[in-house]
């Protein structure tokens, strides 16, 4: 991957519900100059998600047909679904000299981390206890109560990938928060 080094790549992985989708869409609309890399998915959408600014939405057998032709930086299956980030989109963003946002997981970042040419910041988001990560899940209302246990019982050894990242920063309150996530984008910046 070459790229411009003044372009900064910030990575956002938490335990699911602990807010990095929220906190992403915030440093978009704070630094103009960051965009979101938009990841490929198995996954059905979600009433809300867009197609193209969400996810790429695409079927298992598209998805395997892009990882054999090596269209990834790097792919995972999380919750039975695939999910990848595409060379292209990422290529694409940095043409632009855009700072690029990964909203991805702990294992999307260890394949990440080793493009050593990467300027990487990389940022872990807690949630302030796991029954707080409950009420959030349950409150976005957007997945079935298995899908939501299935992502809270991966809530131990997701928090236990803490350690691969720069920052670990809590999300109790949203605006604490994201000061201090701006903060550290502030500095690796200056
Ligand atoms: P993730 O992308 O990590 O799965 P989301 O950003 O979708 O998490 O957040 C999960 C839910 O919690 C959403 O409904 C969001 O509005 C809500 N949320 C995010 N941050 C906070 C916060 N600090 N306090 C209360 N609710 C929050
Ligand atoms: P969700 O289904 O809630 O949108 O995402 C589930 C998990 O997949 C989250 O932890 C999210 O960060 C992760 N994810 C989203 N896109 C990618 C990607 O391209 N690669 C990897 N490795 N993880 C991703």
């Amino acid at each position: 991957m070459n790229h411009d080094s003044k372009n900064i790549m910030v990575i956002l992985s938490s335990p699911s519900g602990a807010g990095k989708t929220t906190i992403s869409k915030k440093i978009q609309q704070k630094f103009q100059n960051f965009k979101i890399s938009v990841s490929h998915t198995t996954r059905k959408p979600r009433a809300n998600e867009v197609e193209g600014i969400d996810y790429y939405f695409i079927n298992e057998n598209d998805f395997k047909d892009k990882i054999k032709k090596n269209e990834f930086y790097e792919y995972a299956k999380i919750f039975g679904n695939y999910y990848g980030t595409s060379k292209e989109s990422v290529l694409n963003l940095l043409k632009n000299k855009n700072d690029v946002l990964f909203d991805i997981d702990w294992q999307g970042t260890q394949q990440l981390s080793k493009f050593k040419e990467l300027n990487l910041l990389k940022i872990f988001i807690l949630p302030p206890s796991k029954d707080e990560l409950k009420k959030r899940l349950v409150q976005r209302n957007q997945d079935k109560p298995h899908v939501v246990e299935e992502r809270l019982k991966a809530y131990d050894t997701d928090s236990a990938h803490k350690k691969d990242y720069d920052f670990v920063v809590i999300n109790d309150n949203l605006e604490q928060c994201f000061k201090e996530v701006e903060k550290i984008i502030l500095n690796k910046k200056n």
